[in-house]
């Protein structure tokens, strides 16, 4: 057995089997690169599904983490500590709100905002008790508890995990019309969304849905929640992905690279009239606004700032798309995206799938990940250079090629 193999096995006999990951055990990453135990160098554009946006291991990041590790970690929030204050100026600052709600995962924080819509909805927008209401999309992705997956029109994400908690309504994703009549009922309290749909294969709606959706959202006093765990932080080419199209979410949930993926860090943002909505006792998380957190999260953003990460991934998207339009391939179905949240739409041939293009890629030394069969995603790290990514797209090719 190799020690790959080895460790595989480790996990599929002591570990749930909630996951089916490629045949590659990580050892290390750097930058936009990670290597398996062998020794085996890939360039990884997953990046940890868009958290590991500032590369892996950036030592500014990992800096602050040491330094800070080094005099605490944990207070919980039954005492201030001298992070938090400091971090909550700054994120608030940095992304334009009054307040910042901070947990650690993104599901936390997904659920943290559907329990202060709720909240706004009883005390500040009139709604009877418990007939509060939250517009959610078909296909979304917002994470793994039991009320995020009951807002889930994945089969694979609710079925055998009922009953389910009511109070969504659910529409098709970029559908103006079933929007407007979604909200006709009076009870509505939010409209919850991704701008570019990440999971369900990096869908992204037409051009002016966010906006047009936003207005529709002010003009009936309902909440335009937008979950930018995985678009935000630069990912798109712009700090949020709301950014194209100007639309400033009254409720905003970030994750994943809030840490640039070197521990759980999440938060919500709002401004007063909502965030005050919640009072003490009333919600929170042993580790959110941990001292850690709080210097690992400053750190990460101003990565994002000082490196330009989202003026790179603008520019070194068009670069991605362009060239992978131009590969004269019939698996090569559609190339679509914004910044470095890209995705390739698969057709299959002559048996291969989007699953074998992955594995060939990963022989090849590039590793990417399959979503819903046909559809796989290429997000490398925003720290990616030209002449890097331009190697990896002469991988991407190469794989797809081989089967032709
Ligand atoms: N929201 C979106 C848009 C996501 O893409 C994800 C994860 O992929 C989540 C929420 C859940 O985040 P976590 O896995 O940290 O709970």
């Amino acid at each position: 057995m190799t020690k790959s193999e080895e460790i595989m096995e480790l996990e599929h006999h002591y570990g749930a089997h909630n996951y089916h990951p490629l045949p590659v055990v990580l050892a290390k990453g750097e930058g936009p690169f990670v290597w398996d135990v062998e020794g085996k160098k890939y360039f990884d554009f997953l990046s940890a599904y868009s958290a590991v946006n500032q590369g892996h291991c950036h030592p500014k990041i990992i800096n602050a983490l040491i330094e800070q590790a080094k005099i605490m970690t944990l207070t919980s929030r039954a005492f201030f500590n001298d992070s938090l204050g400091p971090y909550e100026k700054f994120v608030t600052e940095y992304f334009g709100y009054d307040k910042v709600l901070p947990m650690n995962t993104g599901a936390e924080a997904d659920e943290t905002a559907l329990k202060l819509t709720r909240k706004w909805a009883y005390m500040k927008k009139g709604v009877a008790e418990d007939q509060a209401k939250i517009i959610v999309c078909e296909n979304n992705f917002h994470g793994r508890t039991i009320s995020i997956v009951s807002m889930s029109t994945d089969p694979d994400a609710y079925t055998g995990f009922g009953p389910f908690t009511p109070g969504f309504i659910k529409i098709p994703y970029n559908d103006i019309p079933a929007l407007e009549k979604a909200l006709e009922d009076p009870n509505v309290a939010g409209f919850l969304v991704e701008p570019i749909q990440g999971e369900a294969g990096v869908y992204v709606p037409q051009e002016g849905y966010l906006k047009k959706a936003y207005d529709m959202c002010k003009a009936k006093n309902v909440l335009f929640i937008a979950d930018e765990v995985q678009t935000g932080i630069a990912r798109t080419g712009k700090l949020l992905a709301c950014d194209h199209e100007g639309v400033r979410p009254d409720m905003l949930i970030l994750g994943k690279a809030l840490s640039g993926g070197v521990i759980p860090v999440s938060a919500v943002l709002c401004d007063d009239e909502i965030m005050l909505c919640i009072k003490p006792g009333e919600h929170g998380s042993t580790f959110g606004g941990n001292p850690l957190a709080a210097k690992v999260a400053i750190a990460a953003l101003e990565v994002v700032k000082e490196e330009k990460l989202a003026e790179k991934a603008e520019a070194l998207g068009i670069i991605f798309r362009e060239e992978m339009s131009n590969v004269k391939s019939e698996m090569i179905e559609l190339v679509r995206g914004k910044g470095l949240l890209n995705a390739i739409i698969i057709r299959p041939k002559n048996g291969k799938e989007a699953w074998d293009v992955c594995v060939k890629m990963a022989e090849n030394g590039l590793l990417a990940k399959p979503t819903h069969g046909h559809i796989i995603r290429f997000a490398p790290p925003l720290i990616i250079t030209e002449s890097q990514l331009r190697e990896a797209i002469e991988i991407i090719k190469k794989s797809i090629l081989s089967f032709e």
